[in-house]
């Protein structure tokens, strides 16, 4: 039967009085790889190198400033509505030093999405990058926030004089007596103390904030770490102190937090941080900066096989690549072995409410094309149950349900889609799998209704909402149809008015203007990731159970069938 306890390793003791910021940048009595080099972050851009003393002093002065000019406390909500930037971790560790949750959010949000999310949240400041500012101001302003309280990061050439900086915060920290006592945890406390508000729709519904406590984080960087026998006495192993690891995956997703960053700062590796990705200038970054580790998403990995530009480099120094946030398949992995003969290569699987990593695959293999998602991490176990609530056979389809160290506490203010997914330590991750008997994972389709366009979840229930609001719309249903390049994209099937259905009987082509109009009301709306870019469909009628639940499946299957497979986009 497929239930597993991880063969990959025991796991060491996990530090549970500890938060994220003080398990990175302090705790000398956890047992870490040496560094061999002191650059922990370099800006791909500029080159800059930034140290241990540099975060921990901007950190420090930081922190400083929050308590001294916006009292910012226990439990109060720093949100950061920015792409990457050399600061944002030493935003979240200082908002770590003062008992502070953070919350990331994806700079391209539109305000209605970001309104969303500072609600949700009950955000006490908002930091956003100078290109952020405009929608940052009338989202706060919608929200009840003051814009006083939204600070920008610096960045160079860019107009901040409107608003403090993340600088001038630092400076003003650092020469103020301080204002606050760094928050200790009492043993334990780590596994409740709120670190994150990462947003996941979970299997159902709108997107949810998951209630993310430090131990979570630290825990799966642990479990990692033993997965991969991180240590000197592993020398040549995957992760080695002196790697260097490309940073372009958002810090604002669980998968660049944990894995790309403080993982990598874990084993001792450095990071180069990219604030805004572009696949040429990652091409050349790989060369420039001599990154030997990338940590990526299937469209990065699917560009890396097919653009024309990748043939002009020699990545030979390339050692490692992992793929993950969403499905790969086994033949774009044995493409990606041709290009990164040297690299070992393949994937890792998680969910914002696991910490995120659960399975990556096994040290005994150099790579793993098959198209699986790896081993369970240490300490994981993990079971795969039949629609009747029996366990499945090994090999045989099912959901995965897994117990993890990493576990999110749950959703946020939302105890009915809490006790949905997180049953009895458990987590339900709505995913279709097979499992062997070695704990190896294979995801063969999604149960729950999220979509991942480019890696990013895409709530079905979101975009319906939003396209109710469409004058020429009574009903709606969107599912995912399969694209090569971005894995999924959105399709809505709505049903018309009564006067737009008069509208497309009078005269045909007003159908396509009406698909064409709501296809620009959400993308009007929503961030560019989740417009209909699989198109609208106009039916008579949403297939419903008798209670009123929609049939979801019978039009994924209805759309699959049509065999909508839009062409990959380069
Ligand atoms: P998120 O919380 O945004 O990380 O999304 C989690 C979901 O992404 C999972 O429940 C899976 O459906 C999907 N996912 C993550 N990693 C993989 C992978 N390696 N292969 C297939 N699906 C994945």
């Amino acid at each position: 039967m497929a239930e597993v306890v991880s063969p990959a390793g025991i796991l060491p003791h996990i530090p549970d009085d500890l938060t994220l910021a003080q398990f990175i940048l302090d705790a000398e009595h956890v047992r870490k790889p040496v560094r061999k080099n002191d650059a922990w972050i370099i800006d791909d851009q500029s080159g800059r190198k930034i140290g241990l003393e540099e975060l921990r002093t901007r950190t420090y002065g930081l922190a400083n400033a929050l308590s001294i000019r916006y009292n910012i406390q226990e439990d109060d909500v720093v949100l950061i509505y920015s792409p990457n930037h050399t600061d944002y971790l030493v935003a979240a560790w200082a908002a770590h030093r003062l008992g502070a949750a953070v919350s990331g959010a994806n700079p391209l949000f539109t305000v209605d999405e970001l309104v969303y999310q500072i609600n949700t949240v009950k955000a006490a400041v908002i930091i956003t990058h100078p290109d952020s500012l405009k929608v940052a101001l009338s989202s706060a302003h919608a929200a009840g926030v003051s814009t006083d309280r939204i600070i920008l990061f610096d960045v160079e050439g860019a107009d901040t004089a409107q608003k403090l900086t993340v600088q001038a915060l630092v400076s003003q920290g650092l020469a103020s007596v301080q204002n606050f006592t760094e928050r200790k945890l009492a043993p334990g406390e780590g596994k409740t103390k709120v670190a994150f508000l990462n947003f996941s729709s979970g299997t159902t519904g709108r997107p949810k904030a998951v209630a993310i406590p430090h131990y979570s984080p630290i825990a799966n960087i642990i479990q990692l770490a033993t997965h991969h026998k991180v240590g000197e006495e592993y020398a040549g192993q995957r992760f080695e102190p002196g790697d260097i690891c490309c940073g372009v995956l958002p810090l604002y997703h669980i998968y660049g937090l944990v894995f790309n960053v403080h993982y990598i700062f874990f084993c001792g590796m450095t990071l180069v941080l990219t604030a805004k990705y572009n696949f040429l200038d990652f091409l050349k970054n790989i060369i420039r900066h001599r990154i030997t580790h990338l940590v990526l998403v299937p469209p990065q990995i699917v560009l890396l096989c097919k653009h024309p530009a990748v043939k002009s480099y020699d990545f030979s120094h390339v050692r490692y690549i992992n793929s993950g946030a969403a499905p790969l398949s086994r033949e774009v992995m044995e493409q990606l072995a041709q290009i990164f003969p040297n690299a070992a290569l393949g994937q890792s699987y998680g969910l914002t409410e696991s910490g995120p990593v659960i399975s990556s695959w096994a040290l005994d293999k150099k790579s793993d094309l098959s198209g699986g998602t790896g081993q369970l991490l240490p300490g994981i176990i993990g079971r795969v149950e039949k629609p009747d609530g029996t366990l499945a056979d090994f090999d045989e389809p099912g959901e995965l349900v897994v117990k993890t160290q990493a576990l999110a506490l749950g959703y946020a203010n939302n105890l009915e889609a809490t006790k949905e997914t997180f049953v009895n330590g458990w987590l339900r991750t709505g995913d279709e799998v097979m499992m062997n008997r070695k704990g190896e994972i294979v995801v063969l389709d999604r149960l729950k209704e999220m979509l991942k366009v480019r890696g990013f979840q895409v709530a079905p229930a979101e975009l319906e909402g939003c396209i109710l609001d469409h004058p020429d719309v009574t009903d709606t249903c969107v599912v995912g149809i399969q694209d090569e390049y971005s894995g999924e994209l959105p399709l809505a099937f709505v049903v018309l008015r009564p006067e737009a259905v008069k509208r497309v009987e009078e005269s045909p082509p007003a159908a396509e203007e009406i698909k064409a109009s709501i296809m620009k009301h959400v993308a009007d709306n929503k961030v560019g990731y989740k417009k209909l870019a699989g198109g609208v469909e106009i039916i008579d009628v949403i297939p419903k159970n008798p209670s009123g639940k929609l049939l979801r499946r019978v039009l994924r299957d209805k759309a699959r069938e049509m065999r909508m497979k839009p062409k990959a986009k380069l």
